[in-house]
């Protein structure tokens, strides 16, 4: 038996294949299976006169076998079990259509559109022929009584003659299924010229020829081979002019011009079309003119393989997504992990450097992401400029990225030579932007074998750079590991300092440099790590930050700032309360309420409280600052710019807030008597807080002379050890 199964969606599922694979050889070369043959009629004596008539013949060298069905009703019945090849059907039975209406069943419920039926009937009126052949899917419709013997094995030959072409039609049309869906499939061969070779190829298969040939496009200046194999394999890539045979050139122009198939004698020309890549046509030598089977296979085959193509062409795209990064066109994430993980399969020394742009997160959330981006890309220009076309440049992360230099003597001069690009300003947008990068590097295999050690040492020591040398570099260290552990020790130790209590606050003048009088104080965090063991805030504000612990720190901080001034104000000592809220702080929703609650709870005056603010938050945190800052001065609290010079806020924005007081950071004030720049500095930083009605203090001061200068350049507080120092609170009472 003929097992084909025609899927109705037009996909063949595995076990139709596994079907047809065991019974096509079988089917089609051997002579002795017989064609089943249905006979559906009401009436015994045509079952009789049939099988008579036809006893003994042979069909296309096959021999007959026959079943009956003496109404639709036992047919249904038959054919639920078994398929046939031809169905001789009856119209008028049960009743005057009841052949007709099988026919439908046959097609659709039983899903078999390959059986042949040819109608036979009694009463020609009943149906009349034109509509029957043209409405129903049959072969014939003949009366009873023109069948005479002759003419019923003619009709049945011609019926099981387009069966088996049928048959055969699709049992290709299942090969070629095959192959697509094989390992060579769609999905597997993504890159396009792969594909198409691989078009060509099958194409060749189907026709049965020798595998050569070739696969062409639309180029920009007319026709271009995109991909060719066998003897035709050279000319991949190159324009079709570039073929010798000029009868084949033509052939191919004109099947794109006319964009039908041809099919010479000495070749078989096939147009396709695919959505993304456009017209095509495939070019395969021949010997023989190609027949009309294999003309219909492959059409269908075109179909399929325009969408694989399409697919192909998806790939590559998806490809060049996956390993490139869309912004900066640079390679990214995995690129990179590739790239080490071959690198360090080689062997040979490298040296990976990662490199991060400093306060990027501020100009991004201050200037927008439009300028974040271009920002992105001028950093990736300045980037491959300084260190060359040689060097492969990843971004894995948003502001982050990775150099491999292969030739580790020569990267100082490398980082040289980005340190002088950096000393330039970078041009954004037209505009001349300051920027700085802080870089870490890591060596293979000195400072990891695997890729992923050696990554993640870069980015230790990037972070250690980050801490601690700012707009520089460093390099890898053992070191560096103890000292994150420690910090994960500290930030564990940190979860438990509010309920334990060990938070104290010591607190430093701040003095009118005319008079010399207090005129506030500066609440300055330690901890009592140990019995007496005080750590300073440098050690844990950093660890306080990065785990967000300084949240809850900083609100008892603030509050107990309250509580002392308010002790202190009961004693007659009314001093104005500075403390330092750092950036991550304002970033907690609940912020603006805390504050409001140290105010209620202690029953300070808001104005005796100071908020002391560093000056790279108004860049950093933009809008949010600017929203805070407004309402805790509409509540009558002070705000102060700390550490002011270090940072790049524009004048607009300070003159846009409501600020009471600017610091001059220490580093300006260290060696403000002996060095003339920091002097300048300091100079216009006092003009321009005057200019904007500030206050301006001095951070730092220890020595006389710098007193001195200060007063000069008409400072108006100062604050340092020549004053006073951080003391504990039963100190300063
Ligand atoms: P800051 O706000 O600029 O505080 C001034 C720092 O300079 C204090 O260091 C102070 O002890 C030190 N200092 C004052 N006068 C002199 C001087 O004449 N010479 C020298 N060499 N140093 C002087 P401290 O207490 O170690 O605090 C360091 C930083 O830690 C502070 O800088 C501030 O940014 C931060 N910080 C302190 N307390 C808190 C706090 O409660 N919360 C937050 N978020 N940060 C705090
Ligand atoms: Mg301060
Ligand atoms: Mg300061």
């Amino acid at each position: 038996m003929i097992a084909i199964r025609f899927s109705t969606g037009g996909g063949v599922s595995d076990l139709d294949l596994i079907d047809l694979r065991d019974d096509e050889p079988v089917a089609l070369a051997a002579d002795e299976t017989p064609w089943r043959v249905l006979i559906v009629d009401d009436d015994e004596q045509v079952h009789q006169v049939t099988r008579f008539a036809l006893q003994g013949s042979r069909v296309l060298g096959r021999p007959l076998h026959f079943d009956s069905a003496f109404s639709a009703d036992e047919a249904r019945a038959l054919l639920a079990q078994s398929r046939y090849s031809l169905i001789l059907l009856d119209v008028v039975m049960e009743t005057e259509d009841a052949g007709l209406k099988l026919v439908g069943e046959i097609r659709e419920r039983f899903e078999d559109p390959a059986v042949r039926i040819v109608l036979r009937t009694g009463q020609p009126g009943y149906a009349p022929e034109i509509e029957v052949i043209q409405n129903y899917d049959i072969n014939d419709y003949r009366a009873k009584s023109e069948l005479t013997s002759q003419r019923l094995l003619t009709s049945l030959t011609a019926a099981l003659r387009s069966y088996q072409q049928i048959c055969t039609i699709e049992s290709n049309r299942a090969g070629l299924q095959r192959v697509l869906d094989a390992s060579s499939g769609l999905m597997t061969v993504r890159a396009v010229r792969g594909f198409a070779e691989r078009v060509v190829l099958q194409i060749c298969n189907i026709l049965a020829v020798p595998a050569d040939g070739l696969l062409c496009g639309d180029g920009d200046d007319g026709l271009h081979i995109l991909a060719a194999i066998g003897r035709d394999a050279a000319y991949a890539g190159q324009p079709l002019d570039a073929l010798s045979d000029n009868d084949r050139v033509a052939r191919i122009a004109t099947v794109r011009r006319t964009e039908r198939s041809e099919f010479a004698a000495s070749g078989a020309c096939l147009f396709l079309r695919s959505p993304r890549l456009g017209a095509l046509v495939v070019d395969v030598p021949t010997n023989k003119r190609t027949s009309e089977l294999d003309r219909r296979l492959l059409d269908i085959y075109a179909i399929n393989v325009a969408v694989g193509l399409d697919n192909a062409h998806l790939f590559e795209e998806l490809e060049l997504y996956a390993f490139h990064d869309a912004l900066t066109g640079l390679w990214n994430r995995t690129s990179l992990e590739r790239e080490l993980a071959r690198r360090s399969a080689l062997g040979s020394p490298f040296a990976l450097v990662l490199a991060d742009i400093d306060n990027f997160q501020a100009v991004n959330d201050g200037l927008g992401h439009e300028i974040g981006d271009r920002t992105l890309k001028a950093a990736a220009a300045l980037l491959a400029d300084a260190f060359g076309p040689a060097v492969f440049l990843a971004r894995p992360a948003a502001d982050n990225f990775a150099l491999i230099v292969d030739d580790v003597a020569r990267l100082p001069t490398l980082l040289a030579n980005l340190a002088q690009r950096l000393a330039r300003n970078v041009l954004v947008d037209g505009h001349a932007v300051p920027m700085t990068m802080t870089l870490g590097v890591a060596r293979f295999p000195q400072h990891g074998n695997a890729a992923a050690t050696l990554f993640r040492n870069a980015g230790i020591a990037l972070k250690q750079a980050k801490r601690r040398d700012r707009g520089g570099y460093r390099e890898f260290d053992n070191r560096f590991e103890v000292e994150l552990k420690e910090r994960l020790n500290t930030i564990r130790e940190l979860r438990h300092v509010v309920e334990r209590g060990e938070l104290r606050l010591h607190y430093q003048g701040k003095h009118d440099l005319g008079s010399g009088r207090r005129v506030g104080v500066e609440a300055l965090l330690r901890w009592q790590r140990g019995p007496g063991e005080l750590v300073g805030p440098d050690r844990f504000i950093d660890a306080a930050e990065e785990s967000g612990l300084i949240v809850p720190i900083g609100a008892w901080v603030v509050a107990e700032a309250c509580r002392q001034q308010r002790e202190w104000a009961a004693r007659g000592f009314d001093v104005p309360m500075a403390v330092n809220v750092s950036p991550r702080q304002l970033k907690d929703a609940d912020f603006t309420a805390m504050v409001d609650r140290a105010i209620a709870d202690s029953g300070i005056a808001p104005d005796r409280l100071e908020i002391e603010i560093t000056e790279s938050l108004l860049l950093g945190e933009g809008d949010r600052a600017s929203e805070i800052i407004t309402s805790l001065r509409g509540r009558g609290v002070h705000i102060a710019i700390d550490d002011f010079g270090i940072g790049h806020s524009s004048l607009s924005r300070l003159q846009q807030l409501p600020i009471d007081r600017l610091k001059i950071d220490r580093s300006f004030v260290t060696d403000l008597d002996v060095r003339a720049e920091n002097r300048s500095i300091v100079d216009l930083v006092i003009k321009l807080g005057h200019a904007l009605g500030l206050k301006v203090l001095a951070e730092g001061v220890e020595r006389a002379e710098q007193a001195e200068v200060l007063r000069t350049l008409g400072c108006d507080e100062v604050q340092g050890y020549l004053f006073d120092r951080p003391r504990p609170p039963s100190d300063v009472a």
